[in-house]
């Protein structure tokens, strides 16, 4: 799922590719995950594209009101107007000339006028789009937490010390923190050496302080690399990002960790599998990792393991056993 360095790379992308532009029509396709699809098609051609800004994972396009006739305060299109967009898991939201043939799932093409289309294509749909004034945009916008990239030491350590919740999952908290999402809060808590089951209340102010000050780290050199992409993150110009290359924890279980080379660990904290170091980020007490994978394994246990299964399966099928019953084509039958 794009996180805050993903989504700032798109909206710098867009800023530099789409501002200024006047939308002059809407064609959808599916609109399940569109809050009110009709209100994008009424509202949104006419508009000028006057801004891009990202807020969490969340970006929106502000719009410039239309005057035209028709066109009134009362139905909101004298005002200035919002395009609220969640990428979800595999949204991406580019500009592309209109002659070019749609990807496969297209689901927004707002014709612009200088002849391209800004398209957002969704193969899973787990987006969300939603044409909004200012009032309800505001609305949508409360009750999120700070920036990650801003959030000063003491209001940090407000929002983290002294709770009774993992700290895995109040960095993922978008209550807490808005734009920290699995990837960025493993990698910051191996590099704090902090275990993510560790509960915020159980983490002493340094660590705490050390953790805001890795966080804001990576999140900059990842938006400086314009993000990860893992599965299929492409930024407004169809390129992947380059920090999934920095991962230090993410997607490692089974490999040595880049301090001491002790083999990450796989744990489910928060509902999310979370990567760490189990010798350079203690677990509290009681607390289990998954069991490595196979392939993770030293080899020689990796054969042990498969003698072992050998001989079940021997056992299981009657192999080499006289007088056993076995299963052909329905029909009971007494091997020979
Ligand atoms: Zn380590």
């Amino acid at each position: 799922m794009p996180e805050l360095p993903e989504v700032e790379t798109v909206t710098r992308g867009l800023r530099l590719a789409i501002l200024g532009r006047r939308i002059l029509s809407v064609t959808l396709a599916k609109t399940d995950f569109i809050d009110d699809p009709v209100a994008l098609e009424v509202h949104l051609p006419g508009r000028r594209i006057e801004a891009v800004e990202r807020f969490g994972k969340f970006m929106f396009l502000r719009l410039s009101g239309v005057t035209e006739a028709g066109r009134t305060a009362e139905n909101g299109d004298a005002m200035p107007a919002f395009l609220l967009v969640h990428l979800g898991m595999t949204g991406r939201l580019a500009p592309c000339r209109a002659e070019h043939p749609r990807e496969k799932h297209t689901h927004i093409s707002l014709l612009l006028d200088d002849g391209r289309e800004l398209r957002y294509t969704d193969a899973r749909r787990f987006g969300r789009v939603a044409y909004l004034t200012e009032v309800p945009l505001a609305e949508e916008l409360t009750g999120f937490g700070a920036d990650p990239l801003e959030v000063g030491s003491e209001e940090f350590t407000k929002r983290i010390c002294g709770r009774r919740a993992r700290i895995k999952a109040l960095l993922l908290d978008q209550g807490v923190l808005r734009g920290v999402g699995n990837i960025y809060a493993d990698e910051s808590l191996w590099r704090a050496k902090i275990h993510p089951a560790r509960l915020g209340a159980k983490v002493n102010r340094e660590q705490v302080e050390t953790l805001r000050r890795v966080l804001q780290e990576i999140l900059r050199k990842a938006i400086a690399l314009r993000g990860s992409s893992i599965s299929d993150f492409l930024d407004a110009e169809g390129e992947p990002g380059e920090y999934q290359r920095h991962h230090r924890a993410y997607g490692r279980e089974g490999k040595g960790c880049y301090r001491c080379k002790t083999p990450i660990r796989r744990a489910i904290v928060a509902g999310r599998s979370s990567y760490f170091c189990p010798k350079c980020q203690p677990s509290p007490r009681g607390f289990n990792a998954l069991p490595l994978p196979r392939r993770a394994l030293p080899q020689a246990t990796v054969k042990r393991e498969n003698l072992r299964k050998g001989a079940r399966k021997k056992f299981e099928t009657g192999e080499g056993a006289p007088h056993v019953y076995r299963n052909k084509s329905k029909n009971w039958t007494a091997r020979p």
